[in-house]
């Protein structure tokens, strides 16, 4: 399926943005081309100077999506790129004249594209994203997920880790550009690992490399694992350097327990629109099957559990590094919101900070905090 982007404006808004914006009828230059492997999809974005008109098409045979670019001024020096990714085999640019340029994405297997712009958030440009989704793939992992729960041996308990961020997304910054997103990643790995060395638990990571999924879907692969325990994990930002210290946060659906938790909430929620999230109708449409009553009663079942779950991780992870708070806080975090899977998001320590950033970086305290995670995960099973 072709998508195509919204670009009927009122009238009048058109008249305003000629008479007002004049730069941007000079054009777009292209500045860059990154992409990002997903184990169903690959994700190419265009980094622009200016937002753009796009048509796009695709395929079969050979197999691949084409945009057509208008209003270009200048492409990257390198028009095709070569690649070893699952699903694409190059990318390349065609500068067409009278501004306009071809973008055409030669893939390995007809794919299905959806194409949307971003805009210019936390110093990245205006850009232009293609995810090229491997619908089949996508179907089986789900359905691998979804049998999970069957094959285990009774009593197994199925933990869903969660590492905040990617691709698009890098969460918080250290300054010496440590990433949030790499961090968490490691962490997750390792906590994977030690998890499944125990017999009566089996762990899954929600992503498993360098690409963004959106906030939505991170719960419903949790669902799909019929998961008794979601953990989201994150390193903490500040424009303040000294702010150091882990923290465990708990849903909340009457506003937050303080203005701090909100702001991390809200820091925290903005990760569908860096990371660039396109919600197809299937995640927007509730489920028509579940009663309210039901979910409510399911929801404050599990929220007690998560304050149960958050105090034995606060129990433990004080004993490697300094609290932030000692107490878990509460926000309405997207990523918590799962009706029946007790769910904490826990802040293992501040980027921002240079020590913490520090240590961040060393295997051993990654490793020292997956332990305590784990250590609170067998203490909440048992
Ligand atoms: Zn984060």
């Amino acid at each position: 399926m072709v998508f195509f982007p919204l670009k009927i404006k009122p009238f009048l808004i058109s008249i305003f943005l000629i008479l007002h914006f004049p730069l941007s009828v000079f054009g777009a230059a292209i500045t860059d081309i990154r992409f990002w492997s997903a184990p169903d999809h690959t994700r190419v974005v265009l980094d622009l100077t200016e937002p753009v008109q796009y048509e796009s098409s695709s395929q079969e045979n050979p197999p691949q999506c084409r945009v057509e670019l208008t209003g270009i001024t200048s492409l990257p020096k390198k028009k095709e790129l070569k690649f070893k990714d699952k699903y694409l085999q190059k990318i390349s640019l065609t500068d067409l004249g009278k501004g306009k340029a071809r973008l055409v994405l030669h893939q390995k297997t007809p794919l299905q594209a959806n194409i949307f712009t971003l805009k210019p958030d936390l110093g990245k440009p205006h850009r232009l994203v293609i995810d090229l989704i491997d619908v089949g793939q996508e179907k089986k992992d789900q359905e691998e997920r979804q049998k999970q729960k069957e094959v285990r041996s009774k009593g197994t308990k199925i933990v869903v880790i969660d590492p905040g961020h990617g691709g698009e997304d890098p969460g918080a910054v250290g300054p010496r550009k440590t990433l949030e997103k790499d961090i968490v990643l490691k962490v997750g790995e390792k906590a994977i690992h030690l998890l499944n060395q125990q017999r009566e638990v089996k762990a899954f990571l929600t992503r498993k490399g360098d690409y963004f999924i959106p906030l939505e879907q991170r719960v419903r692969i949790a669902r799909e694992y019929n998961a008794d325990l979601f953990i989201s994990l994150h390193a903490d930002g500040s424009f303040n350097p000294q702010a150091r210290g882990s923290s465990v946060y708990c849903l909340s659906l009457s506003g937050a327990s303080d203005q701090a938790a909100k702001l991390l909430a809200d820091k925290e929620n903005m990760s569908n629109i860096l990371g660039g999230a396109f919600l197809r109708p299937a995640s927007l449409s509730k489920d028509p099957n579940l009663n309210q009553i039901l979910l409510d009663l399911m929801q404050n079942n599990s929220m007690k559990e998560s304050f149960r779950f958050a105090e034995l991780t606060l129990d433990e992870m004080k004993e490697i590094h300094p609290l932030k708070y000692s107490s878990y806080r509460q926000a309405n975090f997207i990523v918590l919101r799962a009706p029946d899977i007790p769910s904490v998001l826990v802040e293992v320590a501040y980027i921002t900070n240079k020590e913490d950033e520090r240590i961040l970086n060393q295997s051993e305290f990654q490793e020292k905090i997956a332990k305590s995670l784990v250590n609170a995960i067998l203490k909440y099973f048992n």
